[in-house]
């Protein structure tokens, strides 16, 4: 028996044979050409080629995948036609005298280089990254008038690849697969999304052990613990048949609890709503039974695109979140977007320190034309539905009354033009820097409710950047800062009548529901795979006695 570790994506038990996807992938050297011309040739039949290709795609997947999911066909269509992209290999063949094949995977490399240059934002660069060798790959084929290869799964796979390139994963049979598991890639991966939003056990970064020469090895995914078990003995796969009759029965278990209330023992309701990236997962929000959206994190309209959302493609998707949740609450944050999104529409300067740089409601406020476009959008959806519009980065009230004005402006332009909107949507500031917390007394004066973003004020008050590998280390475990300002928003936003959220990670971790509630928080909004755990913790709760409660609060807050 084998073992293999590496970064659990979503927790399941997966059995089946090892297919290791690889896709061939030729050597490719540079050859000097006289007839220059005929490259151009093979190179413009190769990109009409590709580009039938990525349509036929694009409209066969989306009855399968949907949409959203297919959409990655037409952000390729748009890196096929990126004038950059093309003018690079055709000044290749052109300049360089040398042969189509090479200068397709020059640039690939020249991208690749340039990108991760110019960004500090590895995981999405290495996803757009993926996106450029996909569509690079497909010329590739073409130019060679090589055949796609398809990789056919006939029985139950544990499907094994260094890295999934978008279209890759999109093509698989999902009925086959039992798990997935790769040598690198990032949790916010296209692999990662799909394996989640599916539920299929997925675990990353197996590293360089994960190979080829495994084809065809039967094997056992256990990605709650992030071990893949190649040939188990007997003894362990009892042990994960076991461990797979438990956690099903856990999952089962908290199936129940759909359709009940989050209400402790003695009678404390609190609302528990869901934190989504974008459309698909609304379905997993709902069959999660979310008491509706607490985040919407609107950037996804924005990334992967090389122009601004119209206003248009924005109301579609406000619009359909909201009739999706026929009348519950649905919180939308505005674009949270810095020069980490490596998004060159948006025309920002590269900066050292791009998460406590212009950035977010700082852009939306100095260049109000993108705010109002987005404030249209969602003004114009808020009659489908419960809609809400969270601020973020928020540092002090003048922000507020300035977005206020702003909101003013687009609600007289709809009023001329005749669109309906609603006149009282509630507006919160996302509380996730410590400026906002010592003045949410302020701000309590000026917006409708609060959501706390634990995740950016965990990162803002320990002063450690949220993706440095050392931030465990450094957070304190007992998170007394960040729960002693979770207090202070709470009095501060009660004692204005306001409701109090978190919608950081902090909020699923339930060895602290207790003392959420214990604060008072009114809701709780968390990745919709936690709801269930969270209701349960809730029930299981009983409040009423006042002196455990000083002393949860003694114990955790120290005061
Ligand atoms: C937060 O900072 O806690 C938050 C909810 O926003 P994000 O994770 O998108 O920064
Ligand atoms: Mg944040």
């Amino acid at each position: 028996m084998q073992k293999l570790m590496g970064t659990t994506v979503y927790g399941g038990i997966g059995r089946g044979v090892i297919k290791y996807f690889h896709r061939d992938e030729i050597a490719i050297s540079k050859a000097r050409v006289v007839d220059t011309m005929r490259e151009l040739r093979k190179f413009a039949y190769a990109r009409n080629e590709v580009e039938e290709e990525l349509k036929k795609l694009y409209e066969q997947s989306v009855p399968v995948v949907g949409e959203d999911e297919a959409q990655i066909f037409l952000i390729h269509q748009m890196i096929l036609d990126d004038s950059q992209y093309v003018d690079s290999m055709e000044s290749l063949i052109l300049n360089e005298h040398c042969n189509a094949e090479y200068a397709v995977v020059r640039t690939v490399k020249m991208f690749s280089k340039m990108m991760e240059e110019t960004s500090s934002e590895s995981e999405y660069i290495s996803e757009r990254i993926a996106d450029i060798r996909d569509v690079s790959a497909r010329l590739l084929r073409h130019i060679q008038n090589r055949d796609e290869k398809d990789f056919k799964l006939d029985e139950m796979s544990i499907v094994c690849a260094d890295d999934f390139l978008p279209s890759e994963t999109i093509r698989l049979d999902k009925s086959k697969v039992a798990a997935i598991c790769t040598s690198y890639g990032s949790a916010n991966s296209h692999t990662a999304i799909l394996a989640r939003t599916r539920g299929i056990p997925c675990i990353i970064g197996m590293g360089g052990e994960l190979k080829e020469s495994l084809e065809n090895k039967y094997c056992v995914v256990d990605s709650y613990s992030g071990i893949m078990y190649i040939e188990p003995d007997n003894e362990t796969s009892k042990l994960l048949d076991h461990k797979e009759a438990v956690e099903g029965r856990k999952r089962e278990l908290l199936t129940r609890l759909r359709g009940r209330k989050n209400v402790t023992r003695d009678g404390r309701e609190i609302e528990v709503l869901a934190n989504i990236c974008d459309l698909t997962d609304i379905e997993n929000a709902k069959r999660n039974d979310c008491g509706g959206i607490g985040l919407l994190r609107s950037e996804y309209l924005y990334t992967g695109k090389n122009d601004f959302p119209d206003e248009e493609m924005q109301f579609y998707n406000y619009r359909r979140v909201l009739t999706e949740m026929q009348g519950k609450p649905v919180t939308i944050r505005t674009m949270d977007i810095g020069a980490d999104a490596g998004l060159d529409y948006f025309g920002l300067d590269q900066e050292k320190n791009p998460a406590l740089g212009f950035r977010s409601i700082r852009v939306c406020l100095s260049r109000p034309q993108i705010f109002k476009t987005q404030l249209r959008a969602l003004y114009r959806a808020s009659i489908y539905g419960d809609l809400r519009i969270l601020f973020p980065m928020i540092v002090q009230p003048g922000e507020i009354i300035r977005i206020k004005e702003i909101i003013d402006e687009v609600k007289a332009e709809l009023i001329q033009e005749d669109k309906p909107f609603k006149d009282d949507i509630s507006l919160g500031a996302l509380i996730e820097t410590p400026a906002a917390v010592m003045l949410s007394d302020l701000l309590a004066e000026q917006v409708d409710f609060f959501s706390i973003g634990t995740n950016d004020l965990e990162q803002f008050s320990n002063a450690i950047y949220r993706h440095n590998p050392h931030f465990e280390d450094i957070v304190p475990d007992d998170h007394i800062c960040v729960l002693r300002m979770i207090k202070t928003v709470c009095d501060n936003g009660h004692a204005h009548g306001l409701k109090v959220y978190i919608c950081g990670e902090f909020g699923a971790d339930t060895s602290y529901t207790e003392v959420f509630l214990d604060l008072h928080i009114d809701g709780l909004s968390v990745t919709p795979t936690n709801i269930l755990p969270v209701r349960k913790t809730i029930r299981s709760l009983n409040l009423s006695d006042r002196r455990q409660v000083r002393q949860n609060i003694q114990k955790y807050l120290k005061c």
